[in-house]
């Protein structure tokens, strides 16, 4: 079997709890060098790296390189990534813009390299049942609710309260992500209002109507990063038949009229790794914008209100 030499770059929270020991445990890659601007290293990494550039440079064995960065500045980095030969691996929001994202596929087609566009909440068993379900189906129903505490679950991050940093809808793509994946036909955003604190650039919590473009639909998605107590990441669909399917904790649990069709521990990073080493074997691309395009529709019909300043 062919082993991807592989480096990471930006090794904040999701590096160290996903990435790289799910990348460790894949017979398919090799970590060989990681890049961080804060100067870390990781046990048992050959290379550590204080930029992208430099890693670029001095580990010339890299086969592929997977950007962990914040979304503003994941584009600069991937395009050089490209341009240096490399495979690239984009957490979500896979950019800051759709252009952004549009351009990185024109660059992996013209240098011959793999783009994956990671969308994680896709990558459940519960997903994939909730797609089969539908397929065929006409939904008359479809409430998200993404509600989460951002104290506990962005921790000291101030790049998702700035402009392109995306606020809630940081959480919020993941479940659109899902919406995408699973209904029978594409949705597109109506109306959109969008709550911003009086001292940040990005929102902080979201209400999306949504629809097919059929009559009588009820579609609605709401986040929210104000939510202490229970975490709520749940999508409830129910079709014109009178299905109803309930996809719960982030996309890993399915009922289907009450029964548990899925519920498995998340393996959604493992399914990430796995899918970018058939996509580099088979020198394939994989990077879906419509999530995204529905998040850049939400900025583009929503009405902006203010909403009391918040403080970390
Ligand atoms: P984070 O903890 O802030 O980590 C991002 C890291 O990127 C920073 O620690 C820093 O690491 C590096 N970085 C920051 N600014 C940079 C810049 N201007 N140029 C280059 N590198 C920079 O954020 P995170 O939670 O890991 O999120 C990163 C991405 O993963 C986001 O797009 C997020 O949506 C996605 N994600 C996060 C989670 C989660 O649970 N947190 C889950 C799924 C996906 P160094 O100092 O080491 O360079």
């Amino acid at each position: 079997m062919r082993v991807f030499k592989i480096g990471i770059i930006g090794l904040g929270k999701i590096a160290q709890d996903q990435h790289i020991p799910v990348i460790q445990a894949n017979p398919a890659f090799a970590l060989v060098a990681v890049s961080s601007q804060r100067g870390l290293s990781v046990a048992g990494v050959p290379h550590a790296f204080k930029s992208h550039g430099e890693m670029l440079e001095r580990a010339p064995e890299l086969d592929a390189v997977a950007i962990c960065t914040p979304p503003q500045v994941r584009h600069a980095i991937a395009r050089e990534a490209l341009e240096a030969g490399k495979h690239v691996l984009l957490e979500k929001p896979p950019a800051a813009t759709v252009s952004e994202l549009v351009d990185l596929k024109r660059l992996a087609e013209k240098a011959g390299k793999t783009l994956f566009a990671t969308w994680h909440s896709q990558c459940n068993r519960a997903v994939d049942e909730a797609k089969r379900a539908l397929a065929g189906q006409a939904v008359k129903r479809l409430h998200v609710a993404w509600k989460e505490d951002v104290r506990r679950w962005h921790p000291g991050q101030t790049w998702i309260w700035e402009a392109g940093g995306f606020g809630v809808f940081d959480p919020g793509v993941n479940g659109l992500s899902i919406v995408t994946r699973i209904m029978p036909e594409p949705v597109f955003v109506r109306r959109a209002a969008l709550e911003f604190p009086a001292n940040a650039d990005a929102p902080i919590a979201a209400t999306l109507e949504l629809s097919t473009g059929r009559p009588g639909e009820e579609f609605r998605a709401e986040f929210d990063w104000r939510q202490t107590g229970t975490q709520v990441w749940d999508i409830m669909i129910e079709t014109e038949r009178g299905t109803r399917l309930t996809l719960a904790e982030g996309g890993r649990r399915l009922t289907i009229d009450g029964a548990v069709v899925a519920d498995e521990p998340a393996r959604e990073y493992q399914r990430i790794y796995e899918r970018f080493a058939a996509l580099l074997a088979d020198g394939q691309s994989d990077a879906d914008d419509a999530p995204f395009r529905l998040v850049a529709d939400a900025f583009l019909v929503g009405r902006r209100v203010t909403v009391e300043p918040f403080h970390p």
